[in-house]
């Protein structure tokens, strides 16, 4: 299968990536705009194969993407391209409004000509995957509640509104014009290859030099955690053999307090890296609690009961094993973040221009 995916030099779409390069045998291309949060060192283990394509383009950029349709034909597209962090969504959020809303928009718009243009057996397998978070249906606080498919949508952020209105786009595609869409909405993502301003990499990060472990507010926001190549294996099993015009809510049933999250990074580290920076005598003496963000969701947690009766999945890691594997990513792989943070990342380019 030819699939093209929006998006995959970021976090999670590189995850995808490397996972379908892997472990299929189908081919990919990659169009990415190339953001701060671009990263092509994250692509690099399968930069070289004869499967993966890569093109520097804006979703928001119609007579590109029509190109690109045109010349790679493929039968799926996997949606993943967005501005994506909520703290830089609150300080502006245009680029938000842009991408997510407008370049969803546009993307839906030339996915519609190129499907309708298809011949009858490829227009009949054709499929748009769009990928969204579980941050669109807002806050869990003081209920026990779970997020299912059929929570009514109250976001809080200029990321999640945004979010929200791309998916509403996605349903409509579908429900006026026919194209084949599914939706995804999976909670917070953890893992490998995640960018340095996020709360776990960021945590990692600055315990290893010693410096504040920020903290936001009460400290009792609670999030429920997924392992990156977790959802990454089901995006590809949700873009393929899920309904099409059906929403699938993904999540690891790993719902954790941000301060818990941090205490537990202390603890690996503790027991990976004993010997400290000058001055510091125990990692968690680095927690400060900083002042909140403003509309900051208390609880956010996912009934992925649907994926798993219809789909039987099943994340493979636990918080636990996944939160080690990404201490000791961290640990093992210094120069991918160590170049984010110098900014080199963005000088090179690595991979096969389509
Ligand atoms: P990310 O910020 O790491 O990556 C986003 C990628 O999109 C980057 O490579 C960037 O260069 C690219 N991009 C941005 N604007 C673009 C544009 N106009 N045209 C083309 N490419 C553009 O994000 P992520 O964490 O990998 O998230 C990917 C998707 O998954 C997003 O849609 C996000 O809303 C969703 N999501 C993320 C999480 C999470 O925990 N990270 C959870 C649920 C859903």
């Amino acid at each position: 299968m030819r699939i093209l995916v929006t998006g995959g030099a970021g976090f999670i779409g590189s995850a995808l990536i490397r996972h379908i390069i892997r472990h299929s045998s189908h081919t990919v291309l990659n169009l990415d705009k190339q953001t701060y949060a671009g990263n092509l060192d994250s692509l690099a283990s399968v930069a070289d194969s004869p499967r993966y394509q890569f093109s520097q383009t804006d979703v928001c950029d119609a007579a590109a993407l029509a190109a690109q349709l045109r010349l790679f034909q493929p039968a799926l597209v996997i949606h993943l391209a967005a501005e994506s962090h909520v703290d830089r969504s609150i300080d502006g959020p245009a680029d938000f409004i842009h991408t997510n809303i407008v370049g969803t928009y546009t993307l839906l718009e030339t996915c519609r000509p190129y499907w309708q243009g298809l011949d009858p057996e490829r227009k009949a397998a054709f499929r748009f995957h769009h990928v969204s978070t579980d941050e669109v249906y807002g806050d869990l606080d003081g209920t026990s509640e779970l997020f299912t498919e059929t929570t009514s949508y109250s976001p809080s952020s200029p990321y999640s509104a945004s979010k929200a209105s791309s998916d509403h786009l996605v349903h409509a595609w579908q429900r006026t014009y026919g194209l084949p869409t599914l939706v995804s909405n999976c909670s917070n993502n953890y893992g490998p290859f995640h960018f340095p301003e996020k709360l776990i990499p960021h945590m990692i990060l600055n315990a290893l030099q010693g410096r504040p472990l920020p903290v936001y507010g009460a400290s009792d926001q609670i999030r429920d955690w997924l392992y990156v190549e977790d959802h990454a294996r089901t995006l590809l099993e949700v873009a393929v053999h899920g309904r099409v015009g059906e929403t699938y809510n993904i999540g690891g049933h790993n719902e954790k307090r941000n301060l818990d999250v941090v205490r537990s990074i202390c603890a690996i580290l503790e027991e990976l890296v004993p010997a400290k920076p000058a001055g510091v005598d125990r990692y968690a003496d680095l927690i400060v609690f900083v002042e909140d963000r403003p509309g900051h969701d208390r609880r956010y947690a996912i009934d992925a009961g649907k994926m798993f009766w219809e789909l039987g999945w099943r994340p493979q890691e636990t918080f636990d094993s996944g939160l080690h594997k990404t201490v000791r990513w961290y640990l093992e792989n210094t120069s991918w973040w160590q170049r984010v943070l110098n900014g080199t990342y963005r000088l090179d380019r690595i991979g096969n221009q389509a």
